[in-house]
């Protein structure tokens, strides 16, 4: 499903990440965990084509991400229209919710499948209904963003991205922007959709969730993954020095 063999990512003259190798599989859910500045972000948004990798290889769902074999035998851009393919099978959350402020929250998740996936209207915001009631919001339909809580506006801002139909999902430090009493009912939404079968990568600080619902959790540090497996083995017992170091920082 999410494949990156020796991915290297630099920005001028900084290698942000060094030769990244994960494997995520239909239905699983990996748990990114590590420092600020590890390269979390950067190798969610290399699967995401939001920034194109430097070498290596990356490939979700058996196709290459951002670049492609051209007929000289060289790895080119994928084409726009290309990557926007791409992007709309993949979801992804970020830490700000980043919804549209002048629509409501049956809006803002209808918004997409009119215009991207073309869905007429009734049949796009019958399922944006359907979505918002999944994620405990079937009272909030007609709210404002303005008019939400920031849990309530994340998890609008997760039905949204399932709007899309996505085969994966990203999420990036989800509830680190959220007081701590609304970030239980984010998880819960995110621990439902694993639970379904979502595929998918999660950059967080929740060790608690990474403990319940992750198949594989990595520790990134310094754009390298100085340790990965699963849960039980790395957060109850690591075996990297910078692993526990971390560990100790966020529980
Ligand atoms: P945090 O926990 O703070 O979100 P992170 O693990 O997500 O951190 P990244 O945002 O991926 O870390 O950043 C990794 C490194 O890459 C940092 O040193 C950052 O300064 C650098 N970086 C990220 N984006 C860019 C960019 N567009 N241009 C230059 N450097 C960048
Ligand atoms: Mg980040």
């Amino acid at each position: 499903m999410v494949r990156a063999e020796q991915v290297w990512k630099w920005f001028g003259d900084s290698d942000v990440l060094r030769g990244i190798d994960i494997t995520v599989h239909p239905r699983q859910t990996l748990v990114l965990l590590g420092p600020s500045g590890s390269g979390k972000s950067t190798l969610l948004r290399c699967v995401n084509a939001l920034e194109k990798i430097d070498s290596g290889l990356l490939e979700v769902d058996g196709e290459r991400v951002g670049l492609r074999t051209a007929a000289d035998g060289q790895l080119h851009e994928m084409p726009p229209a290309h990557l926007c393919r791409q992007r709309t099978r993949i979801g992804m959350v970020f830490q700000r919710f980043n919804l549209f402020p002048h629509m409501t929250a049956l809006e803002n998740v209808a918004l997409g499948p009119r215009r991207v996936l073309g869905l007429p209207r009734g049949q796009a915001e019958a399922e944006a209904e359907r979505l918002l009631t999944r994620v405990g919001l079937r009272d909030k339909l007609d709210a404002y963003p303005a008019q939400l809580s920031g849990g309530q506006q994340q998890r609008v801002a997760i039905a949204r991205a399932l709007a899309m139909k996505p085969h994966l999902m990203l999420f990036d430090e989800p509830t680190s922007a959220l007081d701590p009493e609304l970030v239980g009912e984010v998880l819960d939404v995110m621990k439902d959709l694993a639970r379904r079968g979502m595929t998918m990568i999660v950059a967080t600080h929740e060790i608690g969730f990474a403990k319940e619902v992750a198949d594989t959790v990595a520790m990134l540090d310094g754009g390298v993954i100085v340790e990965s497996g699963p849960p039980g083995a790395c957060l109850v017992e690591p075996k990297e020095e910078r692993t526990r170091a971390f560990l100790s920082k966020v529980l």
